[in-house]
């Protein structure tokens, strides 16, 4: 898969994807990350990138010629249309479920807004995926586009290793995980649960799966209404009690 991060601050984007589990699959050619900078195809001589809002108000909003044409050139260079998505808090809130579909795709485009946003113009024209990484406002989209890149690609094949499985994870299957552990056994007089040192294979598995439907039943019962359950879970959260 390409991803190709159009922003305004590329050293922002590529600082972070250079280090731990992504960079190395950057590395190991897992998978493709671009960040190309929209300034580079603005056609102002000052290499101005935004301007004041029509109708007056506070900040600048980036202008719809250097995005149009930043896309136009990836679409030239790619050969393709790369799925467009646009990072906005007014977009529809990302899912592990959506983060799953879109790694099945093979090139996508994440444009960043910065500022006030960008000019309305430019979307109505490239008509992206509008996405929102919650209800609250940042800077820019340059960390929403990071958490995009990086959910999808952990869904990569090859960019995980066997031992950092995403199957059990929280949300992939509508659960959230149970509690984790490492050594040592006994911390400040907190001691692991026994039966995870028990070496018990079957056993630790009925534990971890209780301690799954457990967190999913308290914390977010929500989830619960899409996840795949079994008689035998069914009959275990049939027990359990909210307060
Ligand atoms: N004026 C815009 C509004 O009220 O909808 C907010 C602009 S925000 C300050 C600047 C940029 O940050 C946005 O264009 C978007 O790219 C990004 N951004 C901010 N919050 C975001 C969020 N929750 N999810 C995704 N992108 C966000």
């Amino acid at each position: 898969m390409r991803i190709d991060i159009l922003t305004l601050f590329p050293d922002m984007c590529n600082s972070v994807l250079g280090e731990s589990i992504i960079g190395r699959a950057r590395q190991a050619g897992k998978v493709e990350i671009n960040c190309i900078d929209i300034r580079d195809y603005t056609l102002d001589k000052h290499r101005r990138v935004d301007d004041k809002p029509y109708g007056g108000g506070m900040g600048m909003v980036m202008a719809p010629q250097p995005i149009y044409d930043c896309f136009e050139a990836l679409c030239r260079e790619t050969g393709c249309k790369p799925h467009l998505i646009y990072m906005t808090p007014q977009g529809r809130t990302l899912t592990q479920e959506r983060v799953k579909e879109l790694a099945k795709l093979d090139n996508i485009a994440i444009l960043c807004g910065h500022y006030e946003g960008v000019d309305e113009r430019v979307i109505e024209a490239l008509e992206p995926e509008e996405i929102s990484v919650g209800d609250y406002v940042l800077t820019g989209g340059e960390l929403p586009a990071l958490i995009v890149a990086d959910s999808v690609s952990r869904m990569l094949d090859g960019v995980l290793s066997d031992d950092e499985c995403f199957e059990e994870e929280s949300h992939f299957n509508s659960l959230l995980e149970y509690p984790q552990y490492t050594h040592p056994s006994e911390w400040q007089g907190r001691k692991v649960p026994e039966i995870l040192l028990s070496g018990h294979h079957a056993n630790v598995e009925k534990w971890r799966r209780e301690r799954s439907l457990e967190r999913t039943f308290f914390r977010r019962p929500d989830m619960l209404e899409k996840a795949e359950l079994n008689d035998k879970d069914r009959e275990f959260l049939s027990k359990l009690k909210r307060d």
